[in-house]
């Protein structure tokens, strides 16, 4: 059967992750996470003293561009992949709350997405993957045969998020974590190049109170019935 694209796009902790991953495997899809990207870029200005009180505006990180080289490895216990940044594996600092804090900042910077859109476009071009992010279905892969727009209310998303991070032990407090949620999805929604839109023709997904099996069956039955119009197309 042939393969397809699909683009989950939408606000900061909606769990796009989680459900676009557990797609991916079903279907025996590569599963891509665009944020990882913008993440790992951001760490190398933090690591490198690149973010100071200019960050749109600043060509130390556009010179530095480069010099970043990001790789996803398969975790075969995992099975996902993670990310590496110049070789190095980044998966728990990229997910900390301090670059949570700039990631959207760096996000942008026109040069930085550029960058990342392109390599995001190769990764695809076979078909057969499951991207998620905020331009996937406007700019990436405006052509995905499945484009899914997924929100949840803030307070949702700043919980599940809170308890992923104190989960992994760090220490923060639910209104902080609040206080990033929003402040990313205004940002991200904002900004000048490739703001955080739902795409043509997506779906519009919103799991405040769903659970995660009932979320895996409706997007993994949305995908069967692509791939069965598909087929019968041909
Ligand atoms: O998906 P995640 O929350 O890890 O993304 C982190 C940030 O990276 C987002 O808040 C957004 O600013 C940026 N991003 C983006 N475009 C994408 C993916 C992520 O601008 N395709």
């Amino acid at each position: 059967m042939g393969k397809i694209t699909i683009a989950i796009d939408g606000y900061s902790s909606t769990g796009k992750s989680t459900i676009a991953k557990q797609l991916a495997k079903a279907l025996g899809y590569v599963y891509i996470d665009t944020g990882a990207m913008y993440r790992a870029v951001t760490l190398y200005a933090l690591q490198n003293g690149l973010i100071g009180e200019q960050i749109d505006d600043n060509p130390a990180i556009v010179e530095s561009l480069s010099k970043i080289d990001l790789e996803f490895r398969y975790n075969d216990t995992l099975e996902y992949s993670e990310m590496y940044l110049n070789g190095i594996h980044v998966e728990k600092e990229i997910r900390s709350l301090e670059v949570s804090r700039y990631v959207s900042r760096i996000a942008e910077i026109k040069e930085v997405r550029e960058m990342l859109v392109g390599m995001q476009q190769k990764m695809g071009q076979g078909r057969g993957i499951v991207m998620d992010g905020r331009d996937i279905g406007t700019v990436v892969f405006p052509n995905a045969e499945l484009k899914v727009f997924m929100t949840a209310s803030p307070e949702k998303r700043a919980y599940r998020r809170y308890k992923e991070l104190l989960d992994k032990g760090e220490k923060v407090t639910y209104e902080q974590v609040l206080k990033n949620v929003q402040s990313r999805d205004r940002i991200d929604s904002s900004r000048e190049f490739s703001p955080l839109r739902k795409a043509e023709g997506a779906i519009t997904f919103d799991n405040s109170d769903m659970g995660l099996q009932e979320q895996f069956e409706r997007l993994y039955n949305y995908a069967k019935r692509v791939l069965e119009s598909k087929k019968g197309a041909h």
